[in-house]
């Protein structure tokens, strides 16, 4: 299924930890109870973002810090850890960080894990836009991902950003704190259709929910157990119902001229282009992903 580009993580290991060995030689531990499971650069990508967290190493010191044993206590540590990653939990919920955009995020189980596919569409925003004071509005920010990697590189626009989940909100409030950006966050459910800024916006932005039903079963473990349903799951299987309220919302809200955004199921691509048309947007433009799957969707009104 080619979903799996975007959603699926590989599946986790099985590893004997002792805690009288060197730091090396735990990782060689490690690597090794991956093999049946990983490719090698997988399991050692694993193995170094797990290992950096514990040890607070920087990413070229696994082989500085090689021959240095390791306490008791970081051991215990490991130990939990491979555990959590027994049972499918994905590593970035396990280390409660993940990267986007150049910048780390905090991350757990109220928020979908920000993949790399979401940058292209943050590039591609950024790109399309000059550093100016403008309105920009980010439906559903999850983590905080897209409005606060927009915010750090156009510094001149005020954003917006909404999640009906007050867990994403936290998440997202801190890692605007941490990152030190101006974000105006509010709870509103945009299947409510409601405006809880009460302007218009120059830039409205979504990567909604948009697995249907019918590719649940496509889904890995660890994505469908840990991940929260309300951000990967469209309603039944209407993979269109946010971009629906979302185009509608705009039709109100946006300004004209004003551009909007959205990450797709590569599946909806023209559906959402088609949809776009309809309600007299222009300029539409579907763009693909690295892996060359249909993914972003760019307009204007
Ligand atoms: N905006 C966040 C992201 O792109 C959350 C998206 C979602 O929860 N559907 O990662």
């Amino acid at each position: 299924m080619q979903i799996e580009n975007v959603f699926n993580r590989k599946k986790f290991f099985i590893c004997v930890l002792n805690y009288s060995m060197t730091i090396n030689s735990a990782f060689q531990n490690l690597l090794d109870s991956f093999c049946d499971s990983y490719e090698r650069d997988e399991a050692e990508m694993i193995a170094r973002i797990v290992f950096e967290d514990v040890f607070d190493l920087k990413p070229s010191s696994i082989v500085i810090d090689a021959d240095k044993d390791f306490s008791f206590e970081k051991s215990e540590r490991l130990t939990q850890i491979i555990q959590r990653l027994k049972n499918h939990e994905p590593v970035q919920y396990v280390t409660g960080k993940a990267f986007f955009y150049g910048n780390e995020f905090e991350v757990n189980s109220s928020v979908l894990i920000p993949r790399p596919e979401t940058e292209e569409l943050v590039q591609w925003i950024i790109e399309s836009t000059s550093n100016k004071k403008q309105n920009i509005l980010d439906i559903g920010t999850g983590s905080g991902c897209i409005a606060i990697s927009i915010k750090k590189i156009l510094s001149e626009a005020d954003v917006f950003a909404t999640d009906s989940s007050l867990g994403a909100l936290d998440i997202a409030k801190r890692n605007s704190e941490n990152l030190q950006q101006q974000i105006h966050f509010k709870k509103s459910d945009i299947l409510q259709s409601e405006n809880p800024f009460n302007i218009q916006f120059d830039i409205i932005v979504s990567n909604p929910p948009y697995i249907t039903e019918a590719e649940k079963s496509s889904l890995d473990k660890n994505v469908i157990q840990f991940e929260p349903h309300e951000a990967l799951f469209a309603i039944g299987d209407d993979a269109m119902i946010f971009y629906r309220k979302i185009i509608a919302f705009a039709n109100k809200f946006l300004k004209e001229g004003g551009q909007i955004f959205f990450e797709v199921n590569q599946q909806y691509g023209k559906e959402v282009v088609k949809l776009l048309n309809e309600n007299n947007f222009k300029n539409t433009k579907l763009k693909k992903d690295l892996n060359g799957n249909d993914r972003m969707v760019r307009a204007v009104k």
